[in-house]
């Protein structure tokens, strides 16, 4: 609550009196799960409220939120923003925080989720994600790691065939697996973790290893 408190009064209204209002919550257990820098956290914040506020001008609710309607806001809102100057308006940071919002409103299940690419790879990934999301409950930020390296992994070893989980190796795992940009452990696999909860080697669930 302290990055709130400490945000400029007329941006901590759009956030807590806006149309994201019901969200501030799981925003800030996003912040927490996420282990987000402090500046990074600020910028989030800001760019939720800049959002809120654009909506609340708009009369879009929170459940009307997609690509498209952000892409609107960053296209044709953001060149002629004339909104008060506490909002943010650095496009970089806009884009990162709102493509967050976008993930956790999809997790929250109050808007509904992408198609998304189809193909074995993508179904394997899907279903990765689905496990990190639900039986450990991983930040977004930690899964959309883990599923770059997963999906490189996948790529390099079942291109063009079908994937045998079975057949990968903890060493195929631990290999495709470096330190993430953000240097923390997040962007790791845990070698059992995958090849425990891949769909041909245990059809009952995920099977939780940590
Ligand atoms: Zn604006």
């Amino acid at each position: 609550m302290d990055l709130i408190l400490s945000m400029h009064p007329m941006a901590r209204a759009w956030l807590l009196d806006g149309p994201l209002s019901s969200y501030v919550g799981a925003f800030q257990a996003l912040l927490e799960r996420g282990r987000y820098a402090e500046g990074s956290s600020e910028t989030a914040l800001r760019a939720w409220s800049h959002f809120a506020h654009w909506m609340a001008k708009c009369q879009v609710s929170a459940e009307q939120i997609d690509e498209a309607l952000v892409e609107q806001f960053l296209d044709s809102h953001l060149p002629r923003c004339d909104c008060h100057p506490a909002a943010l308006r650095t496009r970089s940071g806009l884009s990162a925080s709102l493509g967050h919002l976008l993930a956790l409103l999809r997790e929250q299940h109050v808007i509904v989720e992408l198609p998304g690419p189809s193909g074995p790879i993508a179904e394997e990934l899907n279903r990765y994600n689905v496990h990190m999301r639900d039986a450990r409950g991983l930040a977004i930020g930690t899964r959309e790691d883990r599923l770059v390296l997963v999906g490189r992994l996948l790529q390099c070893k079942f291109a063009g065939k079908a994937i045998a989980i079975g057949e990968l190796q903890p060493e195929d795992v631990r290999a495709s697996s470096q330190p993430s940009s953000r240097g923390s452990a997040a962007g790791r696999i845990p070698a059992r973790s995958l090849l425990r909860c891949g769909p041909t080697s245990d059809t009952a669930g995920p099977a939780v290893t940590q």
